[in-house]
């Protein structure tokens, strides 16, 4: 890889019939003790997180109030507690309101929303998400009942826009969304930030076309020497074969193989790998990716400690399917799927993660150097048919979907003289 710098610019940051797609299953949160920040990140002296700064000290501010903001609607449920749409009163800018449910803690302040503030306020870039504060609300008694974490606002987010077929998507948004993930990631990569959740829920789009990475709830600071790390990261679709595996001590590359089944989710507007439970994840994954050979994964037995019970006898091996998976049914248009696209998704769906491709040499692709040619955010067609959407709006839609045709199958039943209306839409 040859040309790096002088191809990669600055990154400012179809619609098709789909079945109600089942939610993977979500992730329990665990308490690993924090580690200390990045030294490679610079700390930001934004207001996130609070702290004024008086000379070399700096010293933590009163929390506003939350009624700073006007809370407006529900758009995201998230594993601590609700997302609202809110509004600066006084500025009138459009914020998110993350709710951290304080009372379900037995300790008071849940780790993982420390965590998310502490990587949040370390990290400076246009495809990660901006926390802009922390608000509380005055029934404070010694942990304050409502903690809320204010972010810029976008529009959509990812399965937000897969999922809803009146949103028509081009080349240029995949290709242009591939790259600005692809730029967040291997920014927290060298920062030596794992995220451990990616998934299209958590990546976010605003309607100026920029993509930006969400919910770092899951995230810690790396190194190599790290033995013990959590298992039970990352949502299960998005599960990287290693952890399936039983492997604990990780790397990065965990991140780059939920980056490609999320490319391959753009194509198809669908999840790619949706496995029921771990059993299955993992028996989906050796039928596209073929199953593992000494050849290709030497080190699996040390490495992953359940590899044992499930190795196959040499007649039985699984072939690596990749292209003819991510080719067929129900990607969305055939044509856009070209064989550096294809090649790009199989680096990073390499069953070994040494080998799997990292960000940025995943930058560097030929997929970005093809036509259509890769284009800024800014260029990007974002005249969308719904002006917003995020996951847990287009699953309310499916509900009402849903709910108007059983309803209308009901009175079919009972032979219901009156003309059937058509379900809303
Ligand atoms: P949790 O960490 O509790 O799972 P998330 O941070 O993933 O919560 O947020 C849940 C959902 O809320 C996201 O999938 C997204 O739809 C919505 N959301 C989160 N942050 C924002 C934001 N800054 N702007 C708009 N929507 C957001």
């Amino acid at each position: 890889m040859a040309h790096h710098s002088a191809h990669r610019g600055p990154q400012t940051s179809a619609s098709q019939k789909r079945p109600h797609a089942p939610q993977p299953p979500r992730l329990k949160r665990s308490g690993e003790p924090l580690t200390s920040q990045p030294t490679a990140v610079r700390s930001k002296t934004a207001s996130a997180g609070n702290t004024r700064s008086c000379n070399t000290l700096e010293f933590p501010a009163p929390l506003r109030d939350v009624n700073a903001y006007e809370k407006k609607r529900q758009v995201g449920k998230g594993t601590y507690g609700i997302v609202y749409l809110g509004a600066d009163k006084i500025t009138g800018d459009s914020v998110a309101l993350k709710r951290i449910n304080t009372e379900q803690e037995e300790n008071g302040f849940p780790i993982t929303a420390i965590r998310e503030v502490k990587i949040l306020k370390a990290l400076n870039h246009p495809n990660v998400v901006i926390l802009k504060e922390i608000v509380t609300s005055k029934d404070s008694g010694k942990v304050p009942k409502n903690v809320f974490m204010v972010f810029e606002y976008l529009e959509y987010d990812l399965t937000g826009i897969l999922e809803t077929r009146e949103i028509r998507l081009s080349q240029d948004h995949i290709k242009s969304w591939t790259y600005q993930l692809l730029s967040g990631v291997h920014y927290m990569h060298k920062n030596k930030i794992l995220h451990r959740d990616l998934k299209s829920s958590n990546l976010l789009v605003n309607r100026k076309g920029e993509l930006k990475i969400a919910d770092w709830g899951l995230a810690r600071s790396w190194n190599k020497d790290m033995k013990h790390l959590t298992k039970t990261v990352v949502t299960l679709w998005y599960r990287p074969p290693e952890l399936l595996l039983g492997n604990a001590q990780y790397t990065p590359k965990i991140d780059m193989w939920s980056v490609g089944c999320i490319i391959a989710e753009m194509f198809r507007r669908t999840g790619f790998l949706k496995g029921k439970n771990e059993a299955e994840q993992l028996e989906l994954i050796f039928q596209t990716a073929g199953h593992p050979t000494p050849d290709g994964w030497p080190d699996i037995d040390s490495t992953c400690p359940e590899w044992k019970n499930c190795k196959q006898k040499p007649d039985e091996l699984l072939p690596r399917k990749i292209a003819e998976k991510l080719k067929a049914p129900p990607v969305a248009n055939p044509g856009w799927m070209s064989d550096n696209a294809i090649e790009l998704i199989d680096k990073l769906l390499i069953l070994n993660p040494t080998d799997r491709m990292d960000a940025y040499t995943a930058l560097d692709v030929d997929y970005f150097f093809e036509d259509p040619m890769l284009k800024k955010a800014a260029k990007l067609n974002m005249k969308f048919s719904v002006p917003s959407m995020h996951e847990w709006e287009a699953r309310q839609e499916q509900e009402k979907r849903m709910e108007a045709r059983r309803a209308q199958e009901a009175s079919m039943r009972n032979g219901g003289g009156n003309r059937p209306r058509p379900p809303p839409r």
